[in-house]
């Protein structure tokens, strides 16, 4: 079976800061080490799946097709650095619209799962928020949070998760060096 990695994008693969959205390709500003720790996963056979919120679109601050520009940006960005993204969910409804597919929901994980056909349960997703530990409990993943990122602050206040990630990673390359770790403990 293929193997395949899913990841929260916004302070996972690059900067953001809360309440404000990418809304053009120029706002695009990877985290270090982020490139070089997808192109590891994909260099040890991982495909590499985004898994967004992006109520912008919703709000109005974005169009689809500007999201869509974004996405091939970062694509492009990623990939002059050895790094491939398979493909990217977004959730682009608002917050209130009760939706199937925003995270915390697993829709768009479980619409991931249904294309690509990989076993959830053996599935890493990495975020950087509390409800992305959610997010992977509620589609049945495993999890891992990473610090730096927008829920860094929540935890280092010690704010206890509400569900516990598997494993706490500085980064992005930190968790990926964890994944990799794990999986060949476990093959
Ligand atoms: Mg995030
Ligand atoms: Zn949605």
């Amino acid at each position: 079976m293929n193997k395949y990695v899913v990841l929260d994008r916004d302070g996972v693969i690059n900067r953001v800061t809360r309440g404000e959205y990418i809304t053009s390709p120029e706002m695009i500003d990877l985290l270090p080490g982020a490139a070089r720790a997808i192109a590891q996963l994909n260099a040890q056979g991982y495909a590499v799946i985004v898994v967004s919120n992006q109520q912008c679109v919703a709000l109005g601050l974005l169009t689809q097709k500007g999201l869509d520009l974004v996405s091939e940006s970062l694509r492009t960005v990623l990939r002059s650095e050895g790094a491939t993204i398979e493909e990217f969910f977004y959730c682009t409804h608002l917050k209130t619209a009760a939706c199937e597919c925003r995270k915390p929901q697993p829709g768009l994980l479980l619409e991931a799962q249904r294309r690509f056909g990989f076993d959830l349960a053996a599935t890493y997703f990495v975020g950087d928020m509390f409800s992305d530990v959610v997010t992977a409990k509620n589609a049945g993943c495993r999890s891992i949070f990473t610090l730096g990122g927008l829920d860094d602050e929540l935890h280092k206040r010690g704010e206890p998760f509400p569900h516990m990630p598997e494993y706490i990673a500085r980064d992005l390359a930190d968790a990926v060096a964890y994944i990799l770790a794990k999986d060949q403990i476990e093959a």
